[in-house]
């Protein structure tokens, strides 16, 4: 153990994990330590990252954030989805809504019943059963109702689009009215105590030399304490997840102002279309071994709704997890820590859990190895299996278009998806393991949506009669329907509550 009296916590670097963890410490740790944020302008931010998914919604309370306001500030927009288009096969669409579909009955669940009415010939789709999906379908949003329990309306889960670089701003200003000190000024050196290698201070281009006792690596891709200076290792995990490079662009916005994101599945790679008040953010996510720059320019390109407002911009990065997070006095959170495919938008939402395992294991009394490993180990576990859903979309195509496609068909997926693969393709069965982050009903509208059928469903299905589970589906449906029709639009939702001024 080594026992520092920790007093000062140094943030190196401004994204959007710098600030989102400068402004959770500082709110939850109520002014007891000395919070320093280090910042660069001349290499700036990633700019990229601005769909999310509702567990931010946990971060904006804990901080004290108001929704209408924070969308205001970050020119934001509603989401309610995620749309798939081509994913399974060229022309295949589909929707991974938030929140729960349909309603269970007794221990059986609702997509049971589903599977097997849908095999006869006796269900609408999977989409009827949910309120997120329809919604979003006919551009609808508003939040849940928590006063009508037993409604859908009580199930809405929401979750923001914002504009990443507002959104950096906006918590900036949050933090520092909260006592966190920002430095401007690019890092030039590092230092290191002898005895044990634990980070002492970084020092500026000016020669300014800013102390610590726990550092929080935020520095972005290049990891400048958790690698470059701790040397921690990376795993790679390019052979499931093999886009290695994606081209953002915002363009002007289209007439429709839609509360989902959308995935368009491409040659090589696939394309997001973040739908934001001022402007549409959008990006090629591809595999350079596939497909070059200019064509993975092009293709983006052609497939914008309005005018570009800039040029395309290249990203290179490399799908995997730092070998620790906690590495010593240093936790590496954001892209220093790792990154996956950005495709279910799960990486601000690995910052915010990052941010509240630290608050559970802050080393207020000194640095525990026991605690440390133990930081290591929840990281890893749910990098993991966040992992494996990300791959799952990969694997689970039928695209015979590109060797892209039909290479991630045939590769070997990890032991625990393929385990989870097989129990549904067998029976149906969902399996969510260690309380991961995409529970049952973001499995099953995956597989569904990339057409994998099970061979049989759970028996508990068949002791109720056909008829009755006929008129169970249809009075489901029919209440979403009904709810969903007297939902605002999205637009005028936001026209009234949250427009930027
Ligand atoms: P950065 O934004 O890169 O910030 C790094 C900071 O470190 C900067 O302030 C920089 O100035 C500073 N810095 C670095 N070196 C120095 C130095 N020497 N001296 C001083 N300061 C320094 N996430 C989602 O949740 N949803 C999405 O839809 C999504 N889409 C993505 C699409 C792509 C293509 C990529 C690459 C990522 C995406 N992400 C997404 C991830 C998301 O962008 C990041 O998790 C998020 O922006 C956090 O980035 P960061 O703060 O770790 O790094």
């Amino acid at each position: 153990m080594h026992n520092a009296n920790i007093k000062n916590i140094v943030v190196v670097g401004g994204g959007t994990a710098g600030w989102m963890t400068a402004t959770a410490l500082a709110t939850v740790l109520q002014g007891q330590y000395r919070i320093h944020v280090v910042e660069s302008d001349e290499i700036g931010i990633v700019g990229v990252g601005e769909a999310t998914i509702p567990m931010i919604q946990r971060f904006n309370q804990v901080v004290g954030i108001d929704e209408n306001e924070f969308l205001r500030e970050t020119q934001g927009s509603f989401k309610l989805a995620i749309e798939f288009v081509n994913w399974g096969k060229p022309g295949d669409r589909y929707m991974h809504g938030f929140g729960t579909i349909g309603q269970d009955l007794g221990t059986v669940r609702f997509d049971q019943y589903w599977q097997k009415m849908r095999k006869l010939g006796k269900a609408d789709e999977l989409a009827a059963y949910s309120i997120t999906r329809m919604a979003a379908r006919a551009n609808k949003f508003m939040p849940a109702r928590h006063d009508v329990p037993n409604s859908p309306l009580n199930q809405i889960a929401h979750a923001y689009h914002f504009d990443a670089s507002l959104y950096a701003r906006y918590l900036r200003k949050i933090a520092e009215s909260r006592g966190v000190v920002r430095t401007e000024g690019k890092i030039v050196s590092v230092s290191q105590h002898e005895a044990d290698g634990f980070v002492d201070a970084v020092t500026l281009e000016n020669d300014q030399r800013i102390s610590g006792d726990l550092f929080i690596d935020c520095s972005g891709f290049r990891g400048l304490l958790i690698e470059q200076t701790l040397q921690t290792g990376y795993e790679d995990w390019s052979h499931w997840l093999p886009c290695d490079r994606a081209q953002a662009v915002p363009c002007e916005s289209a007439a429709e102002f839609l509360p989902y994101t959308r995935a368009t599945a491409h040659r090589a790679g696939w394309q997001w279309r973040i739908p934001l008040q001022h402007r549409t953010g959008n990006g090629h996510v591809y595999c350079s071994k596939y497909v070059s720059d200019d064509e993975a320019a092009s293709v983006l390109l052609a497939n914008l709704d309005g005018k570009p407002l800039a040029d395309p911009r290249v990203i290179r990065f490399k799908t995997g997890m730092r070998n620790k997070a906690w590495n010593k006095n240093v936790v590496a959170i954001g892209l220093a820590g790792g990154f996956l495919e950005p495709l279910e938008s799960t990486s601000i939402h690995l910052i915010q859990s990052a941010i509240a395992r630290l608050i559970d294991f802050f080393p207020n009394q000194g640095f525990n190895a026991v605690d440390i490993a133990e930081y290591n180990r929840q990281s890893r576990l749910e990098y993991e299996r966040i992992r494996d859903f990300v791959i799952l979309h990969y694997k689970l195509n039928q695209r015979e278009d590109s060797d892209f496609w039909k290479d991630c068909a045939s590769m070997q997926v990890p032991d625990s998806l393929q385990h989870k693969i097989d129990l549904f393709r067998a029976s149906g069965r969902l399996l969510r393991i260690d309380n991961e982050l995409f529970a049952e009903v973001g499995w099953l509208q995956v597989f569904e949506g990339q057409n994998l059928v099970p061979e049989n469903t759970n028996p508990l299905v068949d002791l109720q009669t056909e008829a009755d589970t006929i008129d169970y589906l249809e009075s489901v449906r029919e209440v979403v329907q009904k709810c969903v029709a007297i939902m605002p639009d999205h637009a005028a939702y936001i026209a009234q509550y949250c427009a930027a001024r």
